[in-house]
């Protein structure tokens, strides 16, 4: 069932688990998305990207959220970047946008989310932003400690603007990490008892499961994953086409899919079960991450 993210978060905060929230940009991404939390009994966040195609995507959680209806789902635009984006996407059926003016000023951040708040909780939308800002892992060296947030601007800016979640650098990076992550849990634990709402951690992936367990474990009730959902989708990619496909081909017969010749133990390799096996290896690796955050059986 689709529902806001503030509800699904609000509950999440109340008993101390986080929801992942996979970035999605296709048929399989969505669907293993939904898969994954239908299979553990979890709430999941489809992220969406603007590039990644907004009304698609919102078409495909219509679509999923009719097939798995015992899914609790938040359908989130991620890093929207202009006013525009994040009207399309609630024109489109979002319960929730991000509004990331994590590079302006403080000031300019503030009265830009306000305006998208304003007409996101008109039509009941909950609205995620940025204070400090996540990097990418390629210059982590160079822009971590300028980027991580300021507790007390923190307060100012959830009063401000009247979000729902609030996304903290706390030493996060999107992508793979320069060198080591170094998590900065008091300052998280801080903001977790000064502020109110949800709390939100980028650049999930590459983090490591004792920093992210530990993140969840001070106050974290979201989290953003995208690269290591991509690499161990690559890697079953790889698995696929370099032959080793026992797990699909137990599930195949002559008259799976469309294309592919049948020679008896093997197929040829095929388009179709490339990209099943892609979507196989994104759905564990984000099960994984479901398990360690505490969300299976809190559907
Ligand atoms: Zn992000």
């Amino acid at each position: 069932m689709l529902i806001s993210m503030r509800q699904m978060l609000d509950r999440a905060k109340a008993e101390k688990y986080a929801v992942a929230a996979p970035n999605t940009f296709n048929v399989e991404t969505v669907e293993a998305a939904f898969q994954a939390a239908s299979e553990l009994r979890a709430p999941i966040i489809i992220d969406c990207a603007g590039v990644h195609g907004i009304e698609l995507i919102a078409e495909l959680t219509r679509f999923y959220d009719r097939r798995y209806p015992e899914v609790p789902v938040a359908l989130n635009l991620d890093h929207g970047s202009t006013y525009e984006e994040a009207i399309l996407a609630i024109k489109a059926g979002f319960t929730s946008v991000m509004a990331d003016r994590s590079t302006l000023p403080y000031e300019e951040n503030v009265a830009q989310v306000k305006e998208i708040v304003q007409a996101a909780h008109a039509v009941g939308v909950s609205v995620e932003a940025e204070l400090g800002h996540v990097g990418m892992g390629f210059e982590y060296n160079k822009t971590r400690d300028g980027g991580l947030t300021d507790p007390d601007e923190a307060v100012h800016f959830v009063r401000e603007t009247n979000i729902d979640c609030l996304a903290v650098a706390v030493g996060t990076s999107h992508g793979s990490y320069q060198g080591e992550p170094r998590i900065e849990f008091d300052r998280l634990a801080v903001m977790r008892r000064r502020i109110d709402i949800p709390l939100v951690l980028h650049g999930g992936s590459g983090t490591g499961d004792e920093n992210l367990r530990r993140a969840v474990e001070t106050g974290i009730q979201k989290v953003n994953l995208f690269t290591d959902l991509s690499s161990k989708g690559i890697g079953f990619l790889r698995a696929y086409l370099g032959g080793e496909r026992p797990e699909m081909d137990k599930t195949l017969t002559e008259d799976d899919g469309p294309a592919g010749e049948f020679d008896g133990d093997n197929r040829t390799i095929n388009l179709c079960d490339a990209f099943a096996a892609g979507a196989k290896g994104y759905k564990e690796a984000l099960k994984h991450y479901m398990v360690l955050f505490g969300s299976a059986n809190k559907a």
